[in-house]
């Protein structure tokens, strides 16, 4: 977690676009597809993969993701043929961390051996919620059982480092219905779990029902953000970001570099880059997608190109670390940006006798409370919130 501004290590993503059905809340780019326009896509991204690995010469890649959309509706074959591109074409570290998202209703048996010799060597699997009627209220393509049979198929094929993604803020979802979901995870011993709140985004099928919508108002949401932050760091796992939480040495290496700021490449459409100073990404679009690798039209996949002034740097900078728990190191952001955080951000007083801070150790950052209101902490201090 050493924060090296020579960092000459890359990580990959790789965009699989492609899902069983679309979920309620979702406003990820992904759509249902044909096998053969998916057969199409996996040889796109390797063409990709091909095409851009002049730029990362000199870079070890320590960490790859396939993210989605649901990459485990591919079948393990092409994951292999991707991983298989991914060792050609790029300089890999001996102890990289290869982690695949997988839905429940997604993997099967033979899948997850095979994903493990393929490489993979951690998942991310997406329950959201042991109560299927809060599974159905999501939209999502499967019940607990497929979970637990998937989790324990994961295990028997040698995953020893596994994710359960889990959602507050569910339709219907109580405490207690929260209470019982945290509980059945427990059971199952992951070594990290991701708990998001639901967004009602535009453009979802929830967005259009959304003032109809049985969730929870602003405070009970933030009661059960707490109650996931207790209960999981009650059964001995490190809250070391926002929204995650890991046993000691089972942080997601990948998400780190987004909150840390170090270099990514990202494949597929919608797929986000942070590379030499420049954040750019890919356009929405499948086919499009597919049409540019094959001209080999590789600019056509960057758009929206910025390299981040100074003062975005910083702004940035504050955002991403004050995920973290560890928050920010005041030296370090003194060197950085040549001044100290209080004369950037104001007198820190109010936050820390408020309980939403902390400062100590030379660090700056927010305490569970605080974590719970901190994009409200946060646009007081950055431009985003004017
Ligand atoms: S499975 Fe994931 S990516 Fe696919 S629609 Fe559901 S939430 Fe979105």
């Amino acid at each position: 977690m050493m924060i090296n501004n020579c960092d000459k290590t890359l990580g990959l993503y790789l965009h699989v676009p492609f899902c069983a059905a679309k979920c309620r809340y979702c406003d990820f780019y992904s759509a249902k597809a044909p096998r053969a326009r998916q057969e199409e896509y996996v040889a796109a991204l390797v063409r990709n993969l091909e095409g851009r690995s002049a730029s990362a010469k000199g870079y070890t890649v320590d960490t790859v993701y396939i993210g989605g959309g649901t990459p485990s509706l591919l079948p393990a074959s092409d994951i292999a043929l991707l991983l298989g591109a991914v060792r050609r074409y790029y300089t890999l570290g001996e102890q990289v961390e290869i982690t695949m998202e997988c839905n429940p209703h997604s993997a099967g048996k033979g899948d997850l051996a095979a994903l493990r010799a393929a490489g993979v060597n951690r998942l991310s699997i997406g329950l959201q919620s042991a109560i299927d009627a809060e599974l159905s209220a999501l939209g999502r393509p499967h019940d607990f059982k497929a979970f637990e049979s998937t989790f324990r198929a994961a295990r028997a094929a040698g995953f020893s480092n596994i994710n359960v993604d889990v959602m507050f803020g569910i339709p219907h979802q109580t405490m207690d219905s929260l209470t019982h979901t945290l509980k059945t995870v427990l059971d199952f011993a992951p070594e990290h779990v991701s708990a998001y709140g639901l967004r009602v985004e535009e453009g979802t099928l929830f967005w259009q029902e959304r003032n109809a919508l049985p969730i929870a108002d602003e405070d009970t949401v933030a009661d059960m953000q707490l109650l996931v932050s207790r209960t999981l760091r009650r059964a001995g796992y490190l809250h070391y970001e926002v929204s995650n939480y890991a046993r000691a040495g089972y942080h997601s290496r990948h998400n780190m570099r987004y909150w840390l700021g170090t270099p990514y490449l990202g494949f597929g459409p919608a797929a986000h880059s942070y590379f030499e100073g420049v954040r750019f990404e890919a356009p929405r679009d499948t086919a499009g997608y597919i049409e540019a690798v094959g001209w080999g039209d590789l600019a056509a996949l960057k758009i929206n190109a910025h390299s981040p002034t100074p003062h975005e740097v910083r702004e940035e900078y504050v955002m991403l670390r004050m995920r973290l728990f560890e928050g920010i190191d005041e030296r370090d952001f003194e060197a950085r940006f040549g001044i100290c955080f209080e004369q950037a951000y104001g007198d820190l007083t109010r936050y820390i006798e408020g309980g939403f801070l902390t400062r100590e150790g030379g660090r700056i950052a927010f305490t569970e409370r605080g974590m719970c209101v901190s994009n409200a902490i946060l646009s007081e201090w950055l431009d985003f919130g004017q």
